[in-house]
């Protein structure tokens, strides 16, 4: 099988299994507890943190609280924040093309009165950043923008977002699920507030995330308890997720220079050939985009179907978000950028990894123009 949908799910890097397992097996301690079990976890903990925190630049290895994921890093970043900073302003701003779990607590917060502005992309899925500077007032409380797009793959001009939002006195938040580990992100170089992290993104377990707060970001829980991770997230540490994560970390900054220019290489092959294909078009932009995201929309066919004819070709491939395209909406990211209802249904995204080769690329394209040719040749569109 070829497998073209890492941002889905990765599997996760052998080293990163042999760092963590003893932490279910026989170095088994509550980080909380004061004798040496407990304090052998708090270390391991803290090394982790050290090194997720190392991968970000970020000045302090406090500033990174672990999460239970990339979602609960954006509700705590978009709910936390804006409950915490209230007092400045009943206001939040989002791009149009952030994922559903920043999206969705912005919407539960009208409910409380807040506004939520959402700011455009053009047609690339870049954030329009005249419509950015019209937008966000002294009154924002948190402005959301994603590192890099994972359904389209576009990398958002993130210093230049910063200075816009910071030129108001607020705060940034940026979800770098899909970036992290790809392309080299600096919190203090790109004017970050808050950043997004997941886990499984970097190579690491499911179920771990991570989210940095600038020293000085008045921020508040989202989740009460216990007190642990400075109290921004209570509940026992997950342990084997987080030496995972930390591990994850470290690899994915010493490897992220070869390993992205060597999938680079095969996307723009594999973007390439796709293209020769009637009426394929990518999506997203040709340049400014992650290097291990290929993303496609082919006319008159519908995504659901590309990704199970792809299947009996032996290919996972995605369309749309895997946690929207259950609700078989149109996604809302290629409406965003301009597409029409029946356009933003044809599409295919491959995500590559580490199992990938270009020898793979001809097999892929094979079987997708196969696919587009056979279901053409049915639709009633
Ligand atoms: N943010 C982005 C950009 C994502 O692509 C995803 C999921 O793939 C998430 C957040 C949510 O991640 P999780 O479901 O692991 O919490």
């Amino acid at each position: 099988r070829i497998y073209l949908d890492h941002a889905a799910a990765m599997p996760v890097d052998p080293r990163v299994l042999d760092a963590a397992l003893p932490y279910l097996t026989e170095k088994v301690g509550n980080p909380s507890s004061l004798y040496n079990e407990g304090l052998t976890a708090k270390s391991a903990i803290e090394e982790a943190r050290g090194r997720v925190a190392d991968l970000i630049n970020a000045e302090d290895t406090q500033s990174i609280i672990f999460t239970s994921g990339a979602t609960e890093s954006n509700n705590i970043a978009v709910r936390g924040t804006a409950l915490r900073n209230i007092r400045t302003g009943k206001k939040i701003a989002a791009s149009t093309i952030e994922h559903i779990s920043v999206i969705n607590p912005a919407k539960d917060l009208q409910k409380s009165g807040f506004a939520f502005d959402r700011i455009p992309v053009d047609a690339m899925g870049v954030v329009d950043l005249e419509a950015l500077n019209g937008i966000v007032t002294p009154e924002t409380a948190v402005t959301s923008v994603i590192y890099a797009n994972n359904e389209i793959g576009t990398v958002e001009p993130i210093p230049e977002i910063a200075g816009i939002v910071h030129d108001r006195g607020r705060y940034l938040h940026v979800d770098a699920t899909d970036a992290a580990g790809r392309i080299p992100i600096d919190v203090q170089r790109d004017g970050i507030d808050l950043l997004t992290l997941s886990g499984n993104q970097l190579g690491g377990p499911e179920g771990i995330g991570a989210l940095y707060i600038r020293p000085g970001v008045r921020e508040q829980p989202v989740i009460f308890g216990g007190g642990q991770e400075r109290g921004l997230r209570s509940g026992t540490e997950n342990l084997f997720g987080i030496v995972g994560m930390g591990e994850a970390a470290r690899i994915a900054g010493a490897d992220m220079q070869g390993e992205s220019r060597r999938l680079a290489g095969i996307r723009d092959r594999l973007i390439e050939r796709i293209l020769t294909i009637d009426e394929a078009y990518l999506t997203g932009h040709p340049v400014k985009r992650l290097p291990h995201h290929a993303s496609f929309r082919f006319s008159r066919i519908e995504g659901e179907s590309i990704q199970l004819a792809m299947d009996m070709y032996g290919i996972a491939v995605a369309t749309g978000s895997a946690c929207t395209s259950r609700t078989l909406e149109a996604s809302h990211v290629l409406l965003a950028i301009g597409l029409r209802h029946e356009e933003a249904h044809g599409s295919m995204i491959a995500t590559l990894g580490r199992s990938n080769t270009m020898e793979q690329v001809p097999m892929v394209v094979d079987a997708a123009r196969e696919t587009v040719k056979r279901l053409r040749a049915i639709t009633p569109l």
